[in-house]
């Protein structure tokens, strides 16, 4: 099944809403922000720099985070130009997701944003920005040929294009049974099928990406990585994702999920090792890696955020909870795909539990990747 029919944030701006539970991508974004302003740095001061700047970003969600990264990349562009006396530029800024995201939401709050620009940027360079949609799969053309000046993705190509083939067996058997993703238990062929994949996609992408790209176009991507060890979003003792699935196994257990609905769940997800990534870059060939980074963002990253003005409305909550709301705006939409609606507040209510326990003795972390490159030419 293809990810663009199941995969789409929670929409909205309720308590379940990836608007509301979307701190962790936000810390990784600020914890990323001097590799990305370094690059938009050299793009402000290469000699060829344009009077429009065409901008997108690629899988740009819904929520708080979608236009503060826009915001972010105009602000340096326009600083930049003022240090060096530079007329500034226009900005068309294209907003990428897959067609399912809630793309209502961000445009409600285009009027606002604009009003935000003209205030403390004054009218001229609110006239100055154009914000569009441009929903589709990242994995594959979305603009005409040598369009975009500046690439920009966080915390979304991890994600695959479907759930691997080849993690059924001949005879029908589910090859990783009891997981929902790469675990401990998984045999290597689970492992091999989803870093196929990964394969697969990262250079759908960047050949894509290459084509629409302007030569000399900037490029900076954010990416979950993994070290590689048994599961493949770290090397601690557990990922998050195995603890989703014991949460599961525990509700088989109980009798509350059918083990055959989780032996056939697999999430598609692959987070790649610093070599996996290097070796798909320098095989497409059409970008000069600049910087190649990796970072750690704790499970619970953020949390302590100001959230009192920026409209989250619900409190704040307990480590456990906060992460198991970060998973759930991301996931549930294939979760209830598969499982059904019913089992969902009990699941993530366990699944709180076990993390909150988990963190008490361990710690949980994301290793991520930082890439910043430009278009050969
Ligand atoms: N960049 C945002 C969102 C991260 S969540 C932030 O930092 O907050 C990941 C986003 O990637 C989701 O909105 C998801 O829908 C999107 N995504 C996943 N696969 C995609 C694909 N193939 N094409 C476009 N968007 C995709």
């Amino acid at each position: 099944m293809e990810v663009n029919q199941i995969l789409y944030m929670n929409g909205g701006d309720g308590e379940t809403s990836y608007a509301n539970n979307s701190l962790i991508q936000k810390g990784v974004m600020l914890k990323a922000k001097p590799i990305l302003e370094e690059s938009i740095v050299r793009l402000s001061l290469s000699s060829n720099f344009p009077e429009c700047v065409k901008l997108a970003d690629f899988g740009c969600s819904s929520g708080p985070n979608t236009l503060l990264l826009a915001w972010e990349i105009m602000d340096i562009i326009h600083a930049t130009c003022q240090r060096v006396n530079r007329k500034a530029p226009m900005f068309q800024v294209f907003l990428n997701d897959l067609p399912g995201n809630d793309f209502n939401t961000i445009f409600r709050t285009l009027p606002s944003f604009y009003e935000k620009l003209k205030k403390e940027k004054g009218s001229e360079f609110e006239r100055a920005c154009f914000i569009a949609g441009m929903p589709g799969t990242f994995y594959g053309r979305l603009f005409p040929d040598c369009f975009l000046h500046f690439v920009h993705s966080s915390y979304s190509l991890h994600w695959r294009s479907q759930v691997p083939e080849g993690l059924v067996g001949e005879s029908g058997v589910p090859l990783n049974k009891g997981n929902i993703h790469i675990a401990k238990t998984s045999p290597h062929n689970v492992l091999k099928a989803y870093s196929d994949l990964f394969e697969k996609d990262f250079t759908l992408f960047l050949r894509s990406r290459s084509q629409e790209m302007v030569p000399g176009g900037h490029m900076v991507l954010v990416v979950m990585g993994s070290t590689g060890k048994a599961d493949s979003s770290s090397n601690q003792s557990c990922s998050i994702w195995e603890l989703l699935g014991i949460t599961l196994n525990d509700m088989v257990l109980e009798g509350k999920v059918d083990e055959a609905k989780l032996d056939s769940f697999n999430l598609p997800y692959y987070a790649p090792t610093i070599e996996e990534a290097k070796a798909v870059i320098q095989t497409e060939g059409t970008f000069n890696i600049h910087r190649f980074e990796t970072f750690e963002v704790d499970w619970d990253c953020n949390i302590d955020d100001d959230m009192s003005n920026k409209g989250y409305s619900f409190g704040k909550p307990g480590r456990g909870k906060y992460v198991a709301m970060s998973i759930r705006v991301v996931t549930e939409s294939m979760l209830v795909g598969h499982f059904g609606k019913e089992i969902m507040d009990d699941l993530f209510e366990r699944f709180s539990s076990k993390i909150e326990e988990y963190l008490e003795v361990e710690e949980g972390k994301h290793m991520n990747l930082i890439i910043s490159m430009t278009k050969n030419g």
